[in-house]
Parts: C-alpha cells; structure tokens; sequence
C-alpha cells in the first residue's frame, strides 16, 4: 500500500519542522506556508489530510478549510486544525466549516501522530467504500447504477453543445448453455475475461465501460458519431472473439461471441437518457433475432417519440 501524502500548512516553519519531523516516518509530507500556497498545493497534489494552522496572514485557516470543501475535487480531504489558541469558538468555528479534528499547539507527538493516523485510516476506508459504490466487483468494471448516472450527466453535459452521443450494448450468445457445459466459476471466468477485452477495445478516457447485469454489458461513448461508435463496437466485438474462449454448446460459434445494439443521436433537450438504453437494446434484441455474434447500429430522431416496444 502507497504511503498516505499530508499536507501541513503553517507560516511559521518552525511549527512545520516540528509536525514534520513526527510524522516523516510514515507519510509523505508536502507543505505551504500561506492560505493560498496551500490552495494551490492541495489542487497539484491532492493530499490524503490537511494540517492546517488558523491564524495565517494572507488568507487565514478558516477561508482556506471554506474554499477546500466548497471544491467538489478536494471537499473530501480530512482537515485538522493546528492553533495555538485553544479557544472552543474557533474550535466550533472550524468544525462547523467541515474540519474533521482540531489539534492544540504546542504539538503533542503521540497525539498528532494518533489522530492523523486514525483519520488517514478512515479516508483510506471512505475512499475504498467509494470505489466499491461504482464498481463491480466480479470484472472490475464500473456498476449499472454508476453508468446510469454517468449517462445522464454526460447526456446533460453534451446538450449544451447539441454533440453526439453513443451507447452500445452486448449480450453473450447462448452463456445459459455456458455455465451448464462448462459450469458456473468456468462462467464468472468468462465474463471477467469478456469485460476486460470490452476494457481494452474503449480506448477514450472519457468513454466508460459498464457491467450492466449479468453476461450483459453496456458502453457510454460521449461525443462518438455513429460512425465511431460502429468502430468501436466491431472492435469490442473482435476482442471477444480472439479471446477464443471455448463453447461446444453455441449455435453459432465453436467459441464464445456477443451480439451488439448501438444507438447514437445528438443531444437535445428534453430527452431523457435512458431512450439511448432503450434503443441500445432495441438494437440488441435485433441482433439476437437476426441470429446473434453481430452488430446492429441505430441513429435514432429523438423528435419522434419512443414507442417503449
Ligand atoms: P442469449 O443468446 O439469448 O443471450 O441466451 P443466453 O443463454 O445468454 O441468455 P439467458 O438470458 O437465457 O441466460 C443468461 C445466463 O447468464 C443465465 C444466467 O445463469 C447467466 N448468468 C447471469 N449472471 C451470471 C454470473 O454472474 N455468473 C455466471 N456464471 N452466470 C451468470
Ligand atoms: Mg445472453
Ligand atoms: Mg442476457
């Protein structure tokens, strides 16, 4: 495990000397010595905790502890106040700002280090139960609920600008016939491996791939035209296929395959986000019918509206 980063903000260095020297040991320790380097330290190096003193000329603790949880990027960093002054009103004062633990100066070292132990540990564990909100734990990938709220943010997002937007979705062929040939680990197996050539085929940061349920995924490609989405679906689909995974019991393939709907449509406003999951699915449901392992594309008019069939 990567050593926690601390940032200490205080002007005096000598005060910075002395936190630093306690907690050198176990952390990586980064400091400012104004309210603004400070800002701009915690924006570059985003630190797992704030030290940080009350009573600083430029901008003080207090504004500098205001302006970080106002910052959705840097609202979850712990914040620990270090002031001399031991005054229970800038104690409430700085709590109520959205500090997490106020420490008293002259520093006490086994205090120090006990409390920003104990507050690295908990973020530690806030950041990980995050990461599990979003993810699915048998691929890796992010979760149905994750990807629908990315869909409606990104769909939000792109109506500004009237963009594209693509969602593709796929389904394995015949997987029931899978888990009853080969078993059900053998199964989880092939999912794991069919997520992580859907990773590897995305290749956009901004692009995210989803395990939507079952043997079932989904892909939101912000920004992708038909014709790219079409691109990415058949090179989703050629990962699946070179993964060669073995399957005696499909009627169309000696290995596994998938079938793939797409939907692409500019953003407007007023349309909802689940209608590019509708029509992705719309799609799919077309492949299946037209005898699976292929890719069935749509660019639907969001003037018209969706019939829900
Ligand atoms: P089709 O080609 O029409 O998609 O047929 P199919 O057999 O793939 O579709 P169906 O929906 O009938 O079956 C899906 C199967 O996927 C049934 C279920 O047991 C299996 N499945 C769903 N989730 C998991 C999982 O997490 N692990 C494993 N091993 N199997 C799963
Ligand atoms: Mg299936
Ligand atoms: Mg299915």
């Amino acid at each position: 495990m990567s050593r926690a980063t601390i940032l200490i903000v205080d002007d005096e260095i000598s005060n910075i000397e002395i936190m630093n020297a306690i907690l050198e040991d176990d952390y990586e320790i980064c400091f400012a010595t104004s309210g603004k380097q400070a800002l701009d330290a915690a924006r570059t190096v985003q630190p797992d905790l704030v030290l940080l003193d009350v009573l600083m000329p430029d901008i003080d603790g207090f504004e500098v502890c205001r302006q970080l949880k106002a910052d959705s990027l840097l609202a979850d960093i712990p914040v620990i106040f270090t002031t001399g002054l031991g005054d229970t009103e800038d104690e409430m004062r700085g709590l109520s700002l959205g500090a997490i633990d106020y420490v008293t100066k002259p520093i006490q070292p086994a205090i120090l280090r006990a409390r920003v132990g104990n507050h690295v540990e908990l973020k530690r564990l806030r950041d990980q139960l995050a990461t599990m909100a979003v993810t699915d734990a048998l691929t890796g990938l992010s979760n149905r609920r994750h990807m629908e709220r990315s869909l409606q943010t990104e769909a939000a997002r792109l109506t500004r600008t009237g963009e594209w937007l693509s969602v593709i979705m796929l389904d394995i062929d015949f997987f029931k016939q899978f888990n009853d040939t080969y078993g059900h680990l053998a199964g989880d197996r092939c999912i794991a491996m069919v997520a992580a050539a859907l990773a590897r085929a995305v290749k956009r940061a901004t692009d995210l791939p989803a395990r939507y349920g079952g043997e079932e995924f989904a892909c939101i490609l912000p920004g992708a035209d038909p014709q790219s989405a079409e691109l990415v679906a058949q090179e989703i689909r050629l990962q699946i296929q070179s993964l060669n995974i073995p399957h005696s019991q499909s009627r169309v393939s000696p290995f596994i395959t998938v079938s793939i709907g797409v939907a692409s449509a500019r953003c407007r406003p007023n349309v909802p986000a689940d209608r590019w999951m509708i029509e992705a699915d719309r799609q799919l449901y077309v492949s299946k019918q037209g005898g699976r392992d292929r890719i069935t594309t749509t660019q639907f008019d969001q003037q018209t509206e969706c019939c829900g069939t």
